[in-house]
């Protein structure tokens, strides 16, 4: 009898729990991908991201026909593809692990609906959470709204461990193969073949192996230093893991065992406070998602009331020279000009420019949101929401609100300068304390190309707290 695994993101063979069942019941297992218009057609789609996605693909077909299996393609609506292939292959059921996004959740259940109506059966996991969102609540079974509860609640459940690896599968017949193809079958696109070009190089290689990889290396060595070195964006001291744990490309239970193994190994307090703070950040992801299952309008918007119609400015010319890299703020510069190129943002900077935007140029953080949508090869819908909202202070954060000082952020997390002078190299030969205050006379950033500060930071932040306080008292 035939089982259909249905990929979304989670694209890998070994611990993912969807298709660790489905061998469990059939030694027939075909795995199918669907390049989803919904998505792919959207406005804010990143050629970075596509590009690592296509290549997880081609790693995940190579691996399928390594354990006998294939990885079908398919190139249409899921609620039309999904239920027409699982039909015309006459499946006894499809497999596939839930996501948190609404619009999953809306695609899955029309999917769920018409294979019904088909008679074809359906079976779900959760598996790119080490807890699901109904595991998680507060004593009187509300979903958190505070990080710091949730994690002590989180990290006190017990977890999960890989699930097995998946192998020895029978494959289509030659005259499935083709039926597969009537129903729309194709062979995998490249990025280019679907519009979407991207020649930089990617900071994590697509596909299980090399996530395998880093993760190996990471937990040997920098997750030991962590706690002191996540802050410093010169530094390459984070696992660079976001892209492969968005598109599944490593199992969250492998992620957490090896944290564990990393945490038996540690043998400094030191280390040991490395190995915790980078579990608590694996906790803020399932934080995120969980928020975002449970208060699906923060796609929409902010969370908190006086954020909900706050009066921002908006300009235009402001939020194209954020988007460019061009404010006159150089951590502000480096940081978006290092998305631009990479397709990746350190987590500080991220932090950095989102209070930026927010606080100093006033404009909507769903602006600098569906900006960085555009951008980032690891984007993820409830961690950069959770990111917006929390540096936009419209979110789950419990101090109402926060304001990054540009220079002091600066001097505390790039002291040497290195990080800016490696993004805006036309100002490397300015001495360090000039590019952390951003102190450099107009003549001398008419010499260097660079452009004056588009605002005052320190009329920006009393016009953001002014602001503010009107909001409060009228809401
Ligand atoms: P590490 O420091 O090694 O952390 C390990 C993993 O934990 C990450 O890979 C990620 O999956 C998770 N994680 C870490 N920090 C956070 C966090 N604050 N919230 C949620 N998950 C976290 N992360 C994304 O994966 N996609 C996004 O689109 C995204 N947008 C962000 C937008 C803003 C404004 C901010 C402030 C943060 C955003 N983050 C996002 C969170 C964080 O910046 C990245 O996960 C991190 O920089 C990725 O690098 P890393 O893999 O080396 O992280």
């Amino acid at each position: 009898d035939l089982i259909l695994f249905w990929h979304r993101r989670d694209l890998r063979i070994s611990d993912n729990l969807g298709l660790a069942v489905a061998q469990e019941q059939s030694q027939k297992v075909i795995g199918v991908f669907c390049l989803d218009s919904n998505i792919l057609h959207r406005d804010n789609v990143a050629p970075a991201r596509v590009t690592y996605m296509i290549g997880c693909l081609q790693e995940l077909q190579e691996r399928y026909a390594e354990v006998g299996s294939q990885l079908l393609i398919l190139n249409d609506e899921p609620s039309k593809a999904i239920p027409n292939l699982a039909a015309a292959l006459n499946a006894k059921a499809v497999f596939w692990n839930w996501d948190v996004e609404p619009y999953s959740k809306e695609r899955d259940r029309t999917v769920t609906e018409a294979l019904k109506e088909k008679g074809i059966a359906v079976q779900n996991f959760w598996d790119q959470l080490l807890h699901p969102p109904t595991e998680i609540r507060t004593g009187s079974q509300q979903p958190y709204t505070v990080y710091t509860p949730f994690w002590k609640n989180w990290i006190n459940k017990p977890k999960a461990q890989p699930a097995k690896i998946f192998q020895n599968q029978i494959n289509l017949t030659e005259a499935e193969i083709e039926i597969a193809q009537t129903v729309g079958a194709i062979a995998l696109p490249t990025a280019k073949e679907l519009g979407f070009v991207w020649e930089n190089e990617l900071l994590l290689k697509p596909g299980e192996k090399a996530a395998q990889k880093r993760l190996y290396e990471f937990s040997e060595s920098a997750i030991f230093e962590y706690q002191e070195q996540r802050n410093f964006p010169s530094v390459d001291a984070t696992s660079r893991l976001s892209a492969a744990l968005k598109f599944g490309a490593i199992g969250i239970r492998t992620v957490w065992s090896a944290s564990n193994a990393a945490m038996e190994k540690s043998d400094r307090e030191q280390a040991q406070a490395g190995v915790k703070t980078w579990q608590q950040e694996l906790a803020w992801r399932e934080f995120y998602q969980h928020a975002m299952y449970w208060f699906p309008e923060l796609a929409e918007g902010a969370f908190r009331q006086v954020f909900k119609t706050f009066p921002y400015d908006n300009k235009p010319e402001h939020f194209q020279a954020w988007c460019e890299g061009k404010t006159g703020y150089p951590i502000v510069d480096a940081a978006m000009r290092q998305m631009n190129e990479t397709g990746w943002m350190h987590n500080r900077c991220r932090m950095i420019v989102a209070n930026f935007l927010t606080k100093d140029l006033l404009i909507d953080p769903r602006l600098g949101e569906k900006y960085f949508e555009q951008k980032l090869y690891d984007w993820d819908l409830s961690a950069n929401n959770g990111g917006w909202q929390w540096s936009a202070s419209s979110g789950m954060d419990p101090k109402p609100v926060r304001i990054f000082n540009p220079a002091s952020q600066a001097q505390k997390f790039d002291p040497k300068a290195e990080y800016i002078r490696t993004w805006v190299p036309e100002l490397r030969t300015v001495d360090t304390e000039s590019l952390l205050t951003g102190k450099i006379s107009p003549l001398q950033r008419q010499a260097f190309g660079y452009p004056q500060p588009i605002v005052d930071h320190n009329q920006q932040q009393r016009e953001f707290k002014n602001r503010y306080s009107q909001q409060k008292t009228d809401s």
